[in-house]
């Protein structure tokens, strides 16, 4: 196996999801598993989920649905995002349950169900406030007059996002009285759900029949007692002393002070390891964290430690907490971005462990 591998720990997956039950009590949970389980191998984290009894599963794509649906995954795959017209017949080829968000989709969809011979079991999604996708909230009575008579449809649920549950109380308590709105015209007898990550921390009152964590799971979002669940590991290919004056890596950007002990491990930015992090990011090892020296090179990194170690010792290139160097939370405040994009970069050459 390849000297750089990601670690991902099923039982901090398992204690994620116990946590935001807690949180939310017996609604059923929807787990978000778009861009390959934000980087941490959809399958394999499908597969747990639906163990761990989980509702269903949510995907960006079809393509991404057809896979888990490949590997044997028959639990409800929710589609998110808005539906491209072209691509009814796909959806329901690959079994996957549509989010409709216009009715050129809806009549698309219809007319493609038909064809088959099947309902379509679709979900509506709602755009009570963040203006990216879904109808709107204030059509919720047109919309259900208009999709009344398509015999080949039909709505098991109901759905909106929050655009900033983190932050902005007022606009996600007016997105929660817009959602209310569209329920009080459907009325019961379908699965309702709103709450993002953000969402099921902040406004746990609003997690109606189902909520759709993604970014807990992975555990990737500090100070509520959720723990990451990936690792990135690497043994180093080299582990050298330079004399003092030497430079490493392109542009010469590091120049040793003294004697100094460099092992050089196999991962870089094609990795997934934001280039940006010369001179900041530190990799662990044996409980110490020490400086990346150089720059991040596509495959490779330069990390300077205390003394001569084998070429058998693990490195810690991605600690399983919020360290600022080393974590992936640490790296995407380091980059000024969200601890989502490090993890969906994680690239897909790096092998995956499942403990
Ligand atoms: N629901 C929808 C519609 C989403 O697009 C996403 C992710 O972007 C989620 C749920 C999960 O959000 P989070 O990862 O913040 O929990």
């Amino acid at each position: 196996m390849r000297p750089a591998w990601l670690e991902v720990d099923l039982d901090a997956l398992a204690h994620n999801v116990a946590l935001l039950r807690e949180r939310v009590g017996g609604v059923r949970l929807i787990g978000v598993v778009k861009a390959d389980a934000y980087g941490h191998g959809s399958v394999e984290i499908g597969r747990e989920l639906v163990r761990l009894g989980v509702w269903g599963l949510a995907v960006a794509t079809v393509g991404e649905g057809r896979r888990l649906r490949q590997a044997g995954i028959t639990a409800p795959v929710l589609l998110l995002g808005g539906l491209h017209p072209s691509q009814a017949g796909e959806v329901l080829e690959a079994g996957l349950i549509p989010s409709l968000s216009s009715l050129e989709a809806a009549f698309a969809l219809d007319q493609a169900a038909r064809a088959l011979g099947l309902r379509a079991q679709v979900q509506l999604k709602w755009d009570t406030g963040m203006g990216r996708v879904g109808f709107s909230w204030e059509e919720a009575a047109q919309v259900r007059r208009a999709l009344e008579g398509l015999e080949g449809l039909e709505v098991g649920g109901h759905y909106s996002h929050f655009a900033d549950a983190e932050a902005n109380e007022s606009w996600s308590r007016s997105q929660i009285a817009h959602f209310e709105a569209v329920r009080e015209v459907w009325g019961p007898g379908y699965l309702y759900h709103l709450c993002n990550t953000a969402g099921i921390l902040n406004y746990p009152e609003a997690a109606y029949d189902a909520v759709r964590p993604g970014i807990s799971l992975y555990g990737l979002w500090p100070g509520v007692g959720l723990k990451p669940i990936a690792r990135l590991l690497a043994r180093p290919t080299l582990v050298k002393c330079l004399p003092p004056g030497r430079s490493i890596g392109y542009g010469g950007l590091y120049t040793t002070q003294g004697y100094e002990w460099i092992a050089t491990l196999p991962v870089g930015y094609a990795d997934g390891m934001p280039r940006l992090l010369y001179n900041r990011a530190t990799v662990r090892l044996k409980g110490h964290n020490h400086p990346v020296v150089g720059r991040i090179s596509m495959d490779q990194i330069t990390v300077r430690i205390p003394e001569r170690v084998g070429l058998d010792t693990v490195f810690e290139v991605v600690t399983p907490d919020f360290d600022p160097g080393s974590s992936l939370c640490g790296w995407a405040e380091l980059t000024g971005t969200v601890s989502y994009e490090p993890a969906v970069r994680l690239a897909a050459r790096l092998p995956r462990v499942y403990l």
